[in-house]
């Protein structure tokens, strides 16, 4: 079907649905998005299908929590199947779903073992955790001491202790106070976080590609120069993989590019495969090992369902088909991106199926861009007031990826 006709007629034929349901759902809401003014009911793959029966094409996957689409077969069986058998235990007794989740994800990641949350600040607070307990315990650090390094630009999360090391005013301002044991040195530069180490650094947490910062890709030998760096210094590096991993840049990791093997892979969004929040922290058993009975925990972390499904989502990044894609779409996502640049666009970055695209403020600010493509059929979200966001999910065709794009050139040529 051509998804271009379809979607151009329903736009026309006026939002009915619409305005009423997304009046309601602003009005009984803390006003804590501004999302578009569209109200979804239906999505299959890479396309979304709203109240009034409009199509659009999803360019954004949930902040690359759809990374396998909307509605995946295999993941929808599992968890359909599961949903009849068990759902839930707490940690308090083992299910059957557990070992083998645990298992193949530390076999993916090349770990010994994993810790499983829920969202991904859990995991970054898990991490922040760990490392801590592993400088008191193994490094030697003096009680209370410990400083983990992270780089400006971040986004981990929205705990008040992750806010707290955020230089992101609207995440940060009006939260405080905030937990001490944090040092930020500017990302990308080697030279700011080796200065900042000292005797009590126990770790590093950083994205290997900063993606709510704008899909930020750092200078090329930075992430093994800060696996060296650390390596040497007796530091633990987390990365969070969170946005950047599972298939995303047409690798597992974001760290694989440099061939890096971080000592804290820390995972969420995609691991869910888009169905329930999975989350979890990938590590050896000297690192992990810190942790004993009563020391961490969370009730839904682990659970039979995200096992379940995080199982697949396993299963599926072991075949490659993922990242494959990612690397043959992203190539396509590239050229059209780069021929954009001068025309409404100021610079893009991309890896993989993942770009950041920094507009001409002459077009417009990202978010009067974003409402431009959706009126064309296109969903995609601005971050940092002119950079639009591409994360389609890597099940999206090639075709579909071509059309996407052609909305995104109408509207920063201003057509
Ligand atoms: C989204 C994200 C988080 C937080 O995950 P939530 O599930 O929203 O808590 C942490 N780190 C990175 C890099 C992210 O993109």
């Amino acid at each position: 079907m051509t998804v271009t006709e379809s979607s151009t007629e329903s736009t026309s034929a006026g939002a009915t649905r619409t305005t009423q349901a997304f009046q309601e759902a602003e009005a009984r809401t803390a006003h804590n998005y501004k999302p578009l003014p569209v109200v979804l009911e239906h999505a299959e793959g890479a396309w979304m299908t709203d109240v009034d029966g409009r199509r659009f094409l999803d360019l954004l996957a949930g902040y690359s929590a759809l990374n396998f689409g909307h509605g995946h077969p295999g993941l929808l069986r599992v968890a359909h199947e599961q949903l009849d058998k068990l759902t839930l235990t707490s940690r308090a007794f083992v299910h059957d779903r557990f070992a083998e989740f645990c298992a193949s994800l530390a076999d993916l990641c090349g770990k010994d073992m994993v810790l499983p949350m829920n969202t991904g600040a859990e995991a970054v607070e898990t991490a922040i955790k760990v490392m801590r307990k592993w400088g008191y315990e193994t490094k030697g650090v003096a009680p209370g001491q410990a400083t983990v390094i992270v780089a400006s630009g971040n986004f981990h999360g929205r705990t008040t202790t992750i806010v707290g090391f955020s230089d992101d005013p609207d995440a940060h301002d009006g939260f405080g106070p905030f937990a001490p044991g944090f040092t930020m040195v500017p990302y990308g530069d080697l030279d700011a976080m080796a200065a900042a180490m000292d005797e009590n650094t126990v770790g590093v947490l950083i994205e290997p590609i900063q993606g709510e910062g704008g899909v930020v890709i750092p200078p090329e030998g930075y992430l093994r120069g800060v696996r060296e760096l650390t390596a040497e210094r007796g530091v633990l590096f987390a990365a969070d993989e969170i946005q950047a991993g599972l298939g995303r840049t047409g690798k597992t990791f974001a760290c694989d590019h440099e061939d890096v093997v971080p000592d804290l892979y820390v995972l969420g969004k995609a691991l869910g495969g888009g169905v329930v929040p999975v989350s979890a922290v990938v590590a050896d058993a000297d690192v992990l090992g810190v942790l004993r009975p009563g020391q961490h925990g969370s009730t839904f972390g682990g659970n039979a369902l995200a096992c379940a499904v995080g199982t697949e989502v396993v299963a599926m990044l072991r075949s490659g088909e993922y990242q494959e894609r990612a690397t043959r779409l992203g190539e396509v996502l590239r050229s059209r991106l780069e021929a954009l640049v001068g025309h409404g666009v100021l610079a893009v970055r991309v890896r993989g199926l993942w770009a950041g695209v920094d507009i001409d403020p002459a077009v417009g600010t990202g978010r009067e861009v974003c409402e431009k493509l959706m009126a064309r059929g296109v969903l995609a979200k601005d971050t940092h007031g002119s950079t639009i966001r591409l994360a389609p999910p890597l099940v999206v065709s090639e075709a579909d990826l071509s059309w996407g794009l052609d909305q995104l050139e109408a509207v920063v040529r201003g057509e």
